[in-house]
């Protein structure tokens, strides 16, 4: 119910003086001569919950004076509320003054939680647990209350013992049957990764209502069980006692989307209909995230179609759905859409077009919003940097990713990383390698991701022991426990190294099973050092754990075929049809004038076919004057001088050529390739760099390739 007072007719801030005019008489400050008698303390309890609806820091700041000057300031009411109001403006320093200027008798219960749940709120749970003590230790006990506002706190300090004290004292005050503090300690336990002590808190509470139940469904979530995620949900729906809200609903489906589930995730679209509850934007978008997650794209688009209002985040996750569904064009396209309709992008839009632009490697594009980011002032977030780097450098431009990496001011552990792993796919590991210890100089932690790019950067480099050095170490200095992305990286430094033996027994001894990852890391390095008989123990393995990738075929069949044993790589190639796989073909992309073309190998469907063959006999011409022989070994499946041409059609040659004969002098010339580039190629290119003064830049599946004056970033080490 509305007061009427004139105080809350005081419509905005921006007219202090009329809204004083209408403040009651004693309120006016300028005619102190005229104050009759001081308010009585039921006055000053009404103007408060008057100013606590107008949230008027003026008004506030009056009040209090008012309630110094009637000596009123020992009353643990008017404290309280007082306290409460600072808070809500916004004033939690002034409200932490005020707090510890009053006298501990003036101080209740209510007092000290009001001020735990400020600090808490305020992300600062070291302090709110530091009041919970200073409380108790004046003697104040807690109540359910205190309970409920300190738990999150716990939370917030990621310290589970922390949690675990609080809890023994819950049960010693026999708050451990309250439903609001069992649901407190639900939550607190999910948050800090302990789902079993969660589950036990939750399994032994007597009554269980809502917030208790979707404490446990979006911790399950958090923790990614999402399986049991979706069962404690149906337990839900069992329950007639329990109407299932917004909260449930969306981490229902959001779990049904990272499992998988699209079928149940239907059903629960139904039942969100039938509860009305499609107008919350909130489940909305939940269920568009389910339908793109389950990759079902025309659901998420007839949902996002129908929705009505779309706010930034349905547009967000509509955007992610096309990315995480290989539809980059489309990403980019809706971002240009969503602007058209006047929604402004926020920090998950940037960062979502970014990856999108990054993966076609449309370097124009992504220069264009790295303008619209730098209007918009979101330049410094770290998922923004981070993915600006990223885009740089995945389209070909260290420098530009170099740029932008100087500029992020404040950097985070991701910017960081993401700039340690552009040096380490331009080839340049050293660089890597110094920034990391750079990073570590400037007092950043590194997290997983930091971990494996710079183990990937020694393996690229050739330093195997700088390596094992940061391998061995990082988790007694950084606390991470090595991951398969990690001990894949391991096996592919030993096995560049050629040292194939090791890398075996490295994968023999690992403490956990090895995958794909590493088997493939170690297949490849059998066949660069042409170790054909434990190539083939290898691929047996990756058969069985990948049977559905072509690439391990086909690089035992051609293993094979470069001892010249051409029987046995037939038949690899005949056991790879069998199993209905087929070879990807090799595809190379160039953009010209903001229009990316795309050639396959041998490929004649280009309008500037003729001129593009000539060019390439001129450059193979020039080649072969500068004393290339070309390496042969890398055309399987052709014989005798047909090999050679087989070679010279390669598609990132075709597109080299094309680019040279339609882009301005001296601009570098970015190719991308959907396959591994050969080692043909790769000596093509770096005479080419040299013989039309360009750079070339040639991004193939595993990592890039800078070609400039005759020489490669890799410095032939890949
Ligand atoms: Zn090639
Ligand atoms: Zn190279």
């Amino acid at each position: 119910m509305r007061v009427p007072s004139p105080l809350i007719h005081s419509k905005s801030h921006t007219a202090i003086h009329s809204s004083s005019s209408v403040l009651p008489k004693f309120l006016h400050t300028t005619h102190p001569k005229k104050i009759p008698s001081p308010p009585a303390p039921t006055q000053l309890n009404d103007l408060l919950n008057t100013a606590s609806h107008t949230k008027n820091i003026r008004h506030v700041t009056q009040i209090h004076a008012q309630i110094i000057t009637s000596n009123c300031t020992s009353l643990p009411s008017l404290l309280n509320k007082l306290l409460s109001l600072y808070a809500k403006c916004g004033q939690v320093d002034q409200s932490v003054l005020l707090f510890s200027q009053a006298s501990d008798g003036s101080k209740n219960v209510v007092t000290w939680t009001s001020l735990i749940t400020q600090q808490s709120h305020a992300s600062k749970p070291f302090k709110a647990l530091t009041l919970f003590n200073q409380m108790r230790s004046t003697g104040v006990y807690p109540n359910h209350f205190t309970f409920s506002a300190v738990l999150p706190a716990c939370a917030g300090t990621m310290v589970s013992s922390h949690g675990e004290q609080i809890h023994c004292l819950v049960i010693k005050h026999g708050f451990d049957c309250d439903i609001f503090v069992g649901s407190a300690l639900v939550d607190m336990y999910a948050k800090c990764s302990r789902m079993d002590a969660a589950e036990k808190v939750f399994d032994e509470m007597p009554d269980r209502n809502l917030v208790t139940w979707n404490s446990m469904v979006v911790g399950l979530l958090q923790n990614k069980f999402f399986d049991r995620a979706v069962l404690v949900f149906r337990e839900v729906l069992k329950r007639d006692s329990i109407a299932p809200d917004e909260v449930t609903f969306s981490s229902a489906l959001s779990a049904c989307g990272n499992n998988g589930s699209s079928e149940f995730g239907r059903q629960v679209h139904g039942l969100v209909v039938k509860e009305n509850l499609m107008s919350s934007s909130y489940v909305k978008n939940s269920l568009l995230d389910m339908y793109c997650k389950c990759g079902s794209l025309d659901d998420a688009l007839r949902q996002f179609q129908t929705s009505g209002v779309q706010d930034v985040v349905t547009w967000n996750v509509m955007m992610m759905g096309f990315v995480n569904n290989d539809k980059f064009e489309e990403a980019c396209h809706y971002f240009t859409f969503m602007r058209s309709k006047g929604v402004i992008p926020d920090e998950v839009s940037f960062s979502t077009v970014l990856h999108a632009t990054a993966s076609i490697s449309a370097l124009s594009q992504g220069t264009s919003i790295h303008d619209q980011i730098l209007k918009s002032g979101s330049v410094n977030s770290s998922c923004v940097g981070g993915a600006l780097i990223m885009m740089y450098a995945k389209c070909g431009s260290l420098a530009d990713a170099t740029r932008a990496f100087e500029e992020i001011k404040g950097r985070t552990v991701v910017c960081w990383s993401a700039m340690i792993t552009a040096f380490q796919q331009h080839g340049c590991a050293d660089q890597a390698i110094e920034l990391f210890e750079d990073m570590l100089g400037q007092g950043t932690k590194p997290d997983y991701v930091t971990l494996v790019s710079l183990l990937a950067a020694c393996s690229h480099a050739g330093r195997v022991d700088k390596g094992y050095l940061y391998f061995n170490t990082m988790s007694k200095i950084f606390g991470i426990n090595p991951g398969h992305e990690h001990y894949a990286c391991m096996v592919d430094l030993l096995g560049r190294a050629g040292r194939l033996d090791e890398a075996k027994k490295f994968i023999e001894l690992m403490p956990i099973k090895a995958d794909a990852t590493a088997w493939g890391a170690l297949l490849g390095a059998c066949s660069n050092h042409g170790n054909l008989e434990m190539g083939r123990e290898v691929a047996d393995r990756l058969f069985e754990l990948q049977p559905d990738n072509p690439g391990n075929y086909v690089l035992l069949s051609n293993m094979y075929s470069r001892e010249g044993r051409l029987k046995e790589a037939d038949e690899v190639r005949r056991l790879m049809s069998v199993n209905g796989l087929k070879k990807e073909p090799g595809c190379s992309w160039v953009d010209v004038k903001n229009t990316t073309f795309v050639f396959t190998v041998h490929d004649r469907s280009h309008a500037m076919t003729r001129e593009i063959y000539e060019m390439l006999g001129q450059l193979e011409e020039l080649v072969r004057k500068r004393g290339h022989v070309p390496q042969v070994q890398f055309s399987v499946n052709s014989i005798g001088e047909y090999k050679e041409r087989n070679l010279w059609y390669h598609s990132e040659r075709l597109a080299l050529a094309f680019a040279l004969l339609t882009l301005p002098n001296g601009a570098p010339v970015r190719i991308k390739k959907n396959l591994r580039t050969c080692g043909d190629c790769h000596t093509v290119m770096k005479f080419a760099s040299d013989i039309y003064k360009r750079e070339i830049v040639v991004r193939d599946v595993n990592r890039f390739h800078r070609f400039t004056d005759g020489q490669c970033s890799c410095g032939d080490y890949w």
